[in-house]
């Protein structure tokens, strides 16, 4: 059923980790911090900065305790990383007065998951529920991120309820927040409608947040279907950055620009300047070279006169 618009949303943006992690190239690490304080002056509340994976499995992040010590964000912004495991926890934890939240992810298909952190989803499960029990003793805030939460480019659809099931252990275990990835962009709008309109009913007083990537094109039209079932949490990649490991070739978050700027134009709140936040994007197009797929970049803002 669809409900009212929300009259503002929630914008995690994404960029500093799950794009600069898939850029070929590794960013330097003072162009990271000048561009997480860039964005962290936007207007954006939540920003997720790094990851504390592995640095040989992701070079791209070997620098998280360079970029948390170095970055310098406004009160009122709320700062996440992401762990793999409670390892990877343990070495955030060093520089626990410098970040509020931390994420954990895993995906929601057998196939992907192996390809992705070579477990069995149920061992993610497990393996999650001891990080998140650590995060939650140091007063960490807590998000679980479901990837393939909508389609696995190795098993094709993924059962709503098996996405469901996942997440409730995962709340359970101490997740507040509970994201659903896109991860390959393969949800469509009708889709995304009946999905959380399910999620909502089972994981009643947990915040649910939509990650759609733009692989196809539909990141915008997915929003849109989130948002008239009651969505109102939203993660997205300045510059339509992004990706995953695997597969090669799973392309960008939709861009936070031009979510912002559809929804703002929609009269539904964000708290973001969208100029500020094009010029964080323009920094970041000049650094890599190559032309990005945000819209709202190429065209500027709607000009009403
Ligand atoms: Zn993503």
């Amino acid at each position: 059923m669809t409900s009212p618009l929300p009259t503002s949303i929630k914008v995690r943006e994404v960029g500093p980790r799950d794009g600069f992690q898939n850029e070929p190239e590794v960013i330097p690490t003072g162009v990271k911090i000048d561009l997480i304080n860039q964005l962290a002056r936007t207007g954006l509340k939540r920003i997720e900065v790094t990851s504390f994976v592995r640095a040989d499995v992701i070079p791209q992040l070997s620098d998280a305790d360079a970029v948390l010590d170095g970055m310098s964000i406004p009160d009122g912004v709320s700062v996440s990383v992401l762990v793999p495991n409670l390892k990877g926890l343990e070495r955030a934890l060093e520089r626990r007065d410098r970040f509020d939240e931390v994420n954990v992810f895993l995906s929601a298909s057998e196939q992907h998951n192996r390809r992705n952190v070579n477990r069995s989803v149920e061992e993610s499960i497990v393996g999650a529920a001891s990080t998140l029990a650590r995060a939650g003793d140091e007063g960490l805030r807590c998000e679980a991120v479901i990837s393939t939460s909508f389609g696995c480019p190795y098993e094709g659809r993924v059962p709503v309820d098996r996405v469901v099931e996942i997440a409730s252990r995962l709340a359970e275990a101490g997740a507040v927040e509970i994201g659903f990835g896109d991860t390959t962009g393969m949800a469509n709008p009708k889709q995304v409608k009946d999905f959380f309109s399910v999620a909502r009913q089972a994981l009643p007083g947990i915040e649910l947040t939509a990650h759609f990537h733009n692989t196809r094109g539909q990141g915008l039209a997915n929003v849109l279907a989130a948002l008239e079932v009651g969505v109102d949490s939203f993660e997205s990649s300045f510059g339509e950055l992004g990706g995953c490991p695997v597969p090669a070739g799973a392309t960008g978050n939709i861009a936070t620009e031009d979510l912002v700027s559809m929804v703002e134009e929609m009269g539904i709140s964000t708290g973001v300047d969208l100029n500020l936040l094009l010029s964080a994007v323009e920094t970041v197009a000049a650094q890599l070279g190559r032309p990005l797929g945000s819209h709202t970049l190429s065209a500027g803002p709607i000009d009403w006169q």
